[in-house]
């Protein structure tokens, strides 16, 4: 163990460890897995490593000895193969994403999973025998496994794995117990960027950091809430309630994962004497598990608190406060029904509720933070009382005195056990003997009928079998891909991003097509059109809505044409506006237009970036199409003065500018449209899509109302579209506006632009890179050849990254991740781009 100078090494070797475990059979592997607990039965490995883990946490010796015994308790045969039951036969449908998980019943989920290939468990706390868990269940399903334990306690993960290479060489060979430094160094993006799940044990600001890089691969555990309700007085009242819940109480203050810690007390059960008796016991407890000592600033404030508790019972303004000696446990009767946050995680307070409603208020702020409810009542009363804990999100119910015992499925991510989390991995193989399972039949299936069904555009499409896609990654039935193209540009804001969905779901259930565009007053439409025309110049404020970019192209087309009564259009050479014949007329690449003559004339191409030959442009000329920045002919950014002297001279002969910003708008470029980099070029027309629906499909053209306005006469109906501004397309896009502006998307693009270009122009002479330029996130690589772009592609690939050489040059390679694309998922990009260039 220690800092690994090579994870990259790390990973082929726990991928080859994989391999051989998982070709192994479920039976053979728990049959391992169980050698390896029972060489724990062994009371000195527990007592040793109990030792070592007091020593290092402070915790006492006897309590770690015992929480050890009962985790390897609830993880020996046959509890983890009832566990793990459902993973040998796992069927073929994966989930669509975590939201279906947390939605879905147990057994659904447990039937769809298939077993992940890498799972890394991060245990940022020292909670004892926090590895077996994430360990024993992992492996039993044939992943490979990377602990890294907490800084505080590194000793038990590292015995844990000795006694699984003990067990079987198998074993040990796919345990790594690795440490590195918190944060995004290189070694932590490796690993996260090859796990297939990665669960999180820590605070709340360790689980978002993590869960920011690997999204859905995330399984966390944080700091939740265990809490007592007592509702009777029977035999034995106070003391045996008193002896039990205080055995909880010590006991899970000990593992570190203490909350509030309240009791609730059904009033007419006396709090004062239990919380005298609680109090009492919980003295008692000392001697067998002492307190951890508090550091000087934790005791001084636990001090001031505890003084605090006792006048307020002095004051008459809690009940009582029972504790005593210099580090106490301190019991409070409280007054009040809501829970009171304590100081420290040694307060113990003791609040009244009424019935199932007083607890059902009691539990309601604490809603999906509770972890276990140790429940001490008779029927019918605890019928009532389980189920208000358990509307609140209570994942184990239990009597008092269980809540110390750790079942294997106290590892819960809200309603689910980690055993089926961990089997829900997307595209992951499954488990099991047979490798020919029906989750490899129906890819090959679907690849068949893809083949066979759908018209294709290649002889060799890309091909990846979706799965979903969330944020920057694209999941494949084969694992996650880093999209560094967003969908060509479409995922501005990441992959189905949950503002989005959301605004598409509240839109659907509204309605969606009622007639044909511009006929009815539909709000998503005159939103979406107003909040363009607030981002655009004055002259830019009547928008025609469409369904993609080229239906866009020609309306602007029709509109040129219809506004100056003249034929003639111009282009640039090596522009891209799309596939329909019009848009195609007007492409600069003569390889994609020939074939299809005779397209729409009279089109002429100019030099691009050219300003002498803007001379061509006479007053013949209805209007000039152009890309502000040309993406598919290489991302090719004109100079500073080609955009402004094209504005002068189609002024001068009264030509219109048509600026497609398809590509450009929205972010993409570092500003909200590309156009203003140029402000003193602004064009007639824009034409926008792709980015604009947030994954929906969605077009505009917008212009001066004067210019929309002889569209809608002469003829009178000259220019419709049935699904142009789709009403949801336009609440997607709305909720795309949003998201732009709340997060600054464009300002992001600019920073992170400026950044990874820099990094990237550092990359120019390793292996056959020759040169990068860029805009904002759009950005070109130039390659050697067309052979070294074609290699580098298929290289990123193999290393999980999508991105694609521009349609008309071969030799550039178009960057274009979302915007919101994290510097983590930057540095995994950049990663693999130098390894696959070298
Ligand atoms: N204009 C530009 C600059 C484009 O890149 C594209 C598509 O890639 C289009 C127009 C056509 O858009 P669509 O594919 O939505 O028809």
């Amino acid at each position: 163990m220690g800092e690994i100078a090579d994870p990259a090494a790390l990973i082929t070797r726990l991928d080859e460890a994989h391999g051989e475990l998982a070709a192994t059979s479920a039976t053979e592997r728990l049959a391992m897995l169980a050698r390896a607990v029972e060489l724990w039965d062994d009371s000195g490995r527990i007592g040793r490593a109990a030792g070592e883990i007091a020593t290092a946490t402070g915790y006492a010796p006897a309590m770690v000895a015992l929480c050890l015994r009962r985790t390897f308790a609830a993880h020996r045969a046959p509890a983890l193969a009832d566990l793990l039951a459902d993973a040998l036969a796992p069927s073929d449908r994966p989930l669509a994403r975590t939201a279906d998980l947390r939605s879905s019943p147990a057994s659904e989920i447990r039937r769809r999973a298939t077993a992940p290939a890498l799972v890394v468990a991060i245990l940022a706390q020292n909670t004892p025998g926090l590895a077996i868990a994430p360990a024993l269940q992992a492996l039993a399903l044939g992943s490979a496994v990377v602990l890294k334990p907490a800084s505080g306690e590194p000793h038990f993960a590292l015995r844990l794995a000795e006694s699984l290479g003990e067990a079987d060489p198998r074993l040990g060979a796919a345990c790594a117990v690795v440490t590195w430094k918190g944060g995004r160094d290189a070694i932590e993006e490796t690993i996260l960027a090859a796990a297939s799940r990665v669960v999180v044990y820590g605070s709340a600001p360790t689980i978002a950091s993590i869960r920011e890089r690997v999204g859905e691969r995330a399984i966390a555990f944080g700091p939740r809430v265990s809490l007592a309700v007592v509702a009777r007085a029977g035999a034995g009242f106070p003391g045996d309630v008193a002896a039990r819940l205080a055995r909880d109480v010590a006991f899970l203050d000990q593992r570190g994962c203490l909350s509030p810690q309240a009791v609730l007390v059904e009033r007419g059960v006396d709090r004062e004497a239990l919380g005298r008796a609680l109090g009492a016991e919980l003295a008692a407890l000392e001697r067998e598990w002492p307190r951890r000592r508090l550091d000087a600033s934790s005791a001084a404030s636990f001090r001031r608190a505890a003084d605090e508790a006792e006048s307020e019972a002095i004051a008459g303004r809690v009940v009582a406060f029972h504790g005593g000696g210099p580090e106490p446990w301190a019991v409070v009767v409280e007054e009040n029904p809501a829970l009171r946050a304590t100081p420290l995680d040694r307060f113990v307070r003791l609040h009244p509720f009424a019935g199932a409603c007083g607890l059902r208020d009691a539990l309601g702020p604490l809603a999906g933070s509770i972890e276990c409810v140790g429940l001490d009542a008779d029927e019918p009363a605890r019928s009532e009382l389980e189920e208000a804990s358990r509307e609140a999100g209570a994942t184990r119910i239990c009597p008092l005195g269980a809540m110390q015992d750790p079942p294997a499925s106290w590892h819960s991510g809200g309603r689910l056990p980690l055993s089926a989390l961990l089997q829900w991995s997307v595209g992951e193989s499954a488990i099991g003997s047979d490798p020919a399972t029906t989750a490899r039949q129906t890819a090959v299936d679907l690849r068949e009928r893809f083949a066979r069904f759908l018209a294709p555009t290649s002889e060799s499409p890309r091909a990846i079998e979706v799965v979903r896609a969330r944020g920057a990654y694209v999941f494949g039935r084969d694992g996650a891909y880093l999209d560094l193209l967003a969908g060509i540009g479409v995922a501005a804001i990441g992959h189905a991003h949950p503002d989005v969905t959301a605004a598409i779901a509240r839109q659907a259930v509204l309605h969606a097509h009622v007639m044909v565009y511009g006929e009815d007053v539909l709000a998503p439409q005159v939103d979406l059109a107003e909040r363009l025309a607030s981002h655009l110049p004055a002259g830019l404020s009547s928008t025609y809505l469409t369904s993609s970019g080229a239906e866009a192209i020609e309306g602007a087309l029709k509109l040129v044409r219809k506004a100056t009564g003249r034929a003639r259009v111009l282009a640039f050479e090596g522009a891209y506006h799309g596939d329909t014949t019009g848009a195609l007329a007007l492409g600069g690449n003569p390889f994609y237009r020939e074939p299809f003559r005779p397209l729409l004339g009279p089109v002429e191409h100019l030099p691009w970036n050219d300003a002498s030959a803007l001379e061509r442009i006479d007053r013949g000329v209805a209007g000039v199409f152009v890309e502000p920045v040309q993406a598919e002919a290489g991302v090719r950014i004109p100079d500073a003065g080609f955009l402004p002297a094209l504005a002068r001279r189609c002024r001068e002969v009264g030509a219109l500018v048509v600026y497609d910003e398809v590509v450009t708008g929205l972010g993409r470029t570092g500003r909200w449209f590309a156009l203003e980099h140029w402000p003193d070029a602004e064009p007639d027309v824009l034409v926008l899509a792709k980015a604009l629906g947030g994954g929906l499909p969605l077009g505009a053209f917008v212009a001066s109302p004067e210019l929309t306005r002889v569209l809608a006469r002469d003829p009178p109906l000259g220019h419709i579209t049935t699904f142009g501004g789709n009403p949801v397309s336009c609440a997607a896009a709305l909720a795309t506006l949003d998201v732009l502006e709340r997060e600054r998307l464009p300002e992001r693009a600019a920073e992170a632009g400026r950044r990874w270009l820099a990094r990237l122009g550092d990359l120019i002479g390793t292996g056959r890179l020759v040169g990068a330029r860029g805009l904002g996130l759009l950005i070109g690589l130039d390659l050697a050849s067309p052979e070294a772009t074609r290699d580098f592609v298929q290289r990123c690939l193999e290393r999980r990254v999508l991105l694609g050489w521009t349609l008309h040059d071969d030799t550039v390679v178009r960057l274009a991740p979302p915007l919101n694309v994290t510097d983590g998922e930057l540095e995994e990009a950049l990663a693999a781009i130098r390894a696959s260039l070298g």
